[in-house]
């Protein structure tokens, strides 16, 4: 066999076909072997795992590269993004990432500009949704997809009554329908929602309001968990209508799963993803502040078992972060953690990098979901949703050797050193002590972060478009 460059000896290798004990040799960017360490090729550089797990990267399919430009420059704040926040992907054992463009103009103009900005400043290969908030983007759907961008979210109803300096506007079911049956027609297209009811949370938060009521519950009662169900069972039937392929963001509520559930028997094309801060948290903890606030809001004990449950029986089949990077005083509006919930940017921050973390220590370490599963979940299933599979999101030979070793003994405080962004001074996590950690992170065949040292230097990877993938994903 032909000499490696890398090779990883002594891991559960967790592979598509089960976890194995062994290793995996490493040529060319791409994972040449797997199987016991006497099978491995001899290989320039090894590293010895210790019988710690070998996983694919994590792939989170839900960041918001760019939102930093509120802060800084329109076009500067997706390049400024890609750098530091992939810094804090790759410390953190995610390896690829699908973020969201959002501009009020069309998007195909700036297509060159989108991918020089993450070839040239990330640590990781990125792919593209666009945020279809326009007239105009409608009319764009089919070239963006010949470009490589194949999923599309909307903001059904959400954003209604928002101020027009945000510059997103909302769309009715008249604009979603033409979305889903436009989309339906591209193959591997998926339209993606944001579900909450805009009209029933207007309402809530004035008669909150009024109460002075100023706490994180309060927030979480704005949007009433109805809302979600409510946006999605309207969403699935139309996805029936148009025959297309629907897909909810950062599913908040144990009656979008009973929703989804449902539709799902059904035969409907309605996936859903989740997020670490609603399998980590409630809304009872109080002590979160304005850092809890994020949209939609973090809900009580009921929802989040539902949710854990959901990702084992296979109603949620992803998981991402939403990821929005800002200053922490563009966050609370200077007004420090326990100021105006109101007022306060809704979003979480360092999702990115503390994603792995979190599904470990909640996930495999508290017994709720096994290794293999949390994989599927935050990787392969990513992966093949987006097109990028097997290239990424497994290890297997000819795939991408887009790596993470996690020992799950390893623990840390979430404080200010723990994250590489942009800003690591808040995160929903803050405070909480996180056992099972990565300890390397391996992008295409390269050792990037070493025990918490970042080895290189960022730019020199690839924008994946999404042209057909040859993996049926319907
Ligand atoms: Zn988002």
């Amino acid at each position: 066999m032909a000499r490696a460059d890398l090779r990883v000896i002594n891991a559960r290798v967790v592979t598509p076909s089960g976890t194995i004990f062994g290793g995996v040799g490493v040529a060319d960017g791409e994972i040449a072997a797997v199987g016991v360490d006497a099978s491995l090729p001899d290989a320039d550089r090894e590293i010895d795992a210790e019988g710690n797990y070998l996983v694919p990267g994590f792939i989170d399919p839900h960041v918001h590269w760019g939102l930093s430009r509120y802060e800084y420059d329109y076009h500067e704040g997706l390049e400024h993004d890609f750098e530091t926040e992939t810094r804090g992907a790759v410390h953190g054992g995610v390896t690829c990432v699908v973020n969201f463009l959002l501009q009020p103009e069309p998007y195909l103009p700036d297509m060159d500009f989108f991918k020089r900005a993450g070839e040239e400043n990330s640590y990781v290969d990125f792919a593209y949704h666009a945020i279809v908030h326009q007239e105009h983007h409608i009319e764009e759907i089919e070239e963006l997809a010949e470009e490589g961008v194949r999923s599309f979210k909307t903001f059904f109803n959400w954003y209604k009554y928002a101020s027009p300096e945000l510059g997103i506007d909302h769309f009715d079911a008249g604009d979603v329908y033409r979305v889903l049956d436009k989309v339906s027609r591209i193959n591997d297209g998926v339209v993606m929602f944001h579900a909450e009811n805009e009209d029933l949370a207007q309402v809530r938060r004035e008669e909150l309001q009024e109460e002075g009521r100023n706490d994180l519950e309060a927030w979480g009662e704005s949007s009433p968990n109805v809302g979600e169900a409510m946006q999605i069972e309207q969403i699935a039937r139309l996805t029936e209508y148009t025959d297309s392929r629907a897909y909810i963001v950062h599913m908040s509520t144990g009656e979008g799963v009973d929703t989804v559930e449902r539709f799902r028997e059904k035969g409907i094309d309605i996936r859903a993803e989740t997020l670490p801060a609603f399998l980590g948290h409630t809304n009872a903890e109080t002590e979160l502040g304005t850092w809890g606030k994020i949209s939609p809001p973090i809900r009580g004990e009921r929802s989040r078992k539902r949710l854990w449950e959901g990702l084992r029986t296979g109603v949620i089949e992803y998981v991402g972060t939403d990821h929005c990077p800002h200053k922490i005083e563009f966050k609370e509006k200077g007004e420090g953690k326990h100021g105006d919930i109101w007022e306060a940017i809704p979003g979480d921050n360092n999702g990115v990098e503390y994603l792995l973390p979190v599904m470990m220590h909640e996930g495999v370490n508290r017994n709720r979901l096994p290794i293999e599963r949390v994989v599927e979940v935050c990787s392969t299933n990513n992966a093949k949703r987006w097109g990028l599979y097997p290239r990424k999101g497994a290890i297997a030979e000819g795939s991408d050797a887009d790596m993470a070793i996690v020992d799950l003994e390893k623990s840390a405080v979430v404080d200010d050193d723990f994250y590489h962004t942009m800003e690591p001074g808040y995160s929903t996590f803050h405070g909480d002590e996180l056992t099972g950690l990565p300890t390397h992170t391996i992008v295409a065949g390269e050792v990037v972060v070493e025990d918490g040292e970042l080895q290189v230097d960022p730019g020199g990877r690839n924008y994946l478009p999404r042209y057909e993938s040859g993996v049926p994903t319907r």
